[in-house]
């Protein structure tokens, strides 16, 4: 897997209520080492985030956001800011979550604009891709994720490229219980890595993180992990609980 460190993101969601929050962090602080050979991250809801910064100062985990505005300021009501979320210390903002592009009709041309935003302002997109049953299992696969790649990288240099990873989610694999078979996922991986490499250069490609998520447990993650083009795990459910999290940092060494 060349120089590709691998990544550990939960994504909270909506979920954790605030006095969660901070026993959760106390519980898996000590045990996410110096030394430790994967980054990891939890994504947590915006008004978690200041505190969580200063929570984990000084350790190995980072704080990210579920979402950011592409623009830095201005007069959108209930939008945060990318470059706020900076200022605060968050590091990584997921871009076009399934349940954004879902839920919220985040289209192609916003996930790009976030993504340059989010860029703009330093912090690290992790760029969702998804990808439907019919489109998981039948031939129109590749046009499905990599169109939504090429949209979603439009006019990003291969600098820019530098700090972007992508995660590759099969929709109903998402909170589902089922998750993708690993055979599968390394596929979609590996064409999304052949993609990156037409797109910029087989370097970049080379030297681009590809995470995968969807019903991870500490049960298959490993399953996930040894493949060749997933370079990480993008964890919903099963990082709600502190143990299993530090389970699949572990796993991910
Ligand atoms: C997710 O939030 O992107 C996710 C994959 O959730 P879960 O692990 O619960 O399927």
């Amino acid at each position: 897997k060349g120089l590709r460190r691998p990544l550990v993101l939960a994504n909270w969601k909506m979920n954790m209520a605030p006095n969660e929050v901070h026993p959760y962090l106390e519980k898996v602080l000590p045990e996410i080492e110096k030394d430790t050979k994967a980054d990891v991250a939890i994504a947590a809801q915006d008004l978690y985030l200041a505190d969580m910064v200063r929570q984990v100062a000084d350790s190995r985990l980072m704080v990210a956001a579920e979402n950011a505005h592409w623009t830095d300021e201005g007069a959108y009501t209930g939008e945060t800011s990318p470059k706020a979320l900076a200022m605060l210390g968050v590091s990584y903002v997921l871009i076009g979550h399934f349940e954004r592009r879902k839920l919220f009709n985040e289209t192609d041309e916003r996930v790009n604009e976030k993504t340059k935003a989010a860029l703009k302002n330093g912090l690290k997109p992790i760029v969702d891709l998804d990808e439907d049953l019919s489109a998981y299992a039948n031939v129109k696969k590749e046009s499905v994720v990599l169109k939504q790649l090429a949209l979603a990288l439009k006019g990003l240099s291969e600098t820019d490229m530098k700090h972007v990873a992508i995660a590759y989610e099969p929709t109903w694999a998402i909170g589902s219980g089922e998750a993708a078979s690993a055979e599968q996922a390394e596929k979609s991986a590996a064409l999304i890595r052949q993609s990156l490499a037409n797109l910029y250069s087989r370097d970049l490609a080379d030297n681009t993180r590809i995470l995968y998520g969807g019903s991870v447990t500490t049960t298959n993650a490993s399953d996930f992990l040894s493949q060749e083009d997933i370079d990480g795990i993008l964890v919903g459910k099963a990082a709600l609980d502190p143990d299993q999290f530090l389970k699949l940092v572990d796993l991910a060494q």
